[in-house]
């Protein structure tokens, strides 16, 4: 029974690590340019859009960063940070803009970056403790992380998707803005990024058709 205990406490002390790991690691990849002149501009769309949201003081950080090495168009990472790549950022349409911001924030207000890291953080839990008991089962997480993390990325995008529409329609738009920033995202090569799981090209295929016929 004591040897029970040290292998349920060793488990524990994974799942902080793991929570720190995820923390940490959240915004690899995504490099903010500090004080870029487009953050006034995303800042503005972000208040205007603040009133519409089941928590209108919540704060979010709004930033442009570097186009990555992945071609990330929007982030949405831990803590309630949105990122927009600079090329995007830097276009005069507010529309896109607007859109992009109301899909990140769509995503904080479902609460989808927590989700995630709390199935990955229970599975390493389940393994790493069972693997104190069993040897080999610990080396499980390996082979369900990415699919249960993309199984989520897929029903939360959809979730996503019909919040942001949503959120345009609350806004005074048509809701089609969404559409017309995700086809952008497609067909400029970019991906979006949600904590660290990156979507792009035919994975937004889906999407697009779903919303051609939400909202046309
Ligand atoms: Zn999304």
């Amino acid at each position: 029974m004591a040897e029970r205990r040290v292998s349920v406490s060793r488990g524990l002390s994974v799942l902080s690590a793991a929570g720190l790991l995820l923390a940490a690691g959240c915004s690899a990849g995504i490099r903010e340019i500090y004080k870029q002149p487009q953050e006034t501009r995303l800042e503005a769309v972000r208040d205007r859009l603040a009133p519409i949201t089941s928590e209108p003081d919540a704060h979010y950080w709004v930033r442009v960063c570097e186009p990555s090495k992945q071609n990330v168009g929007l982030a949405v990472l831990f803590q309630r940070h949105i990122y927009i790549a600079q090329p995007i950022a830097e276009l005069p349409d507010d529309k896109m803009l607007t859109a992009l911001v109301a899909h990140g924030i769509a995503h904080h207000r479902l609460h989808h970056l927590g989700q995630r890291s709390g199935v990955l953080t229970l599975q390493n839990v389940v393994f790493k403790v069972g693997g104190n008991f069993v040897p080999g089962l610990g080396y499980g997480k390996y082979a369900t992380e990415p699919l249960s993390e993309v199984a989520m990325g897929s029903w939360q995008e959809m979730a996503a998707d019909a919040k942001t529409v949503e959120y345009l329609k609350e806004f005074g738009y048509t809701g089609k803005e969404w559409l017309d920033a995700l086809v952008y995202l497609q067909e400029h090569g970019y991906a979006e990024r949600v904590s660290q799981l990156v979507m792009r090209g035919n994975d937004f295929t889906g999407r697009i058709a779903k919303l051609k016929k939400e909202t046309q």
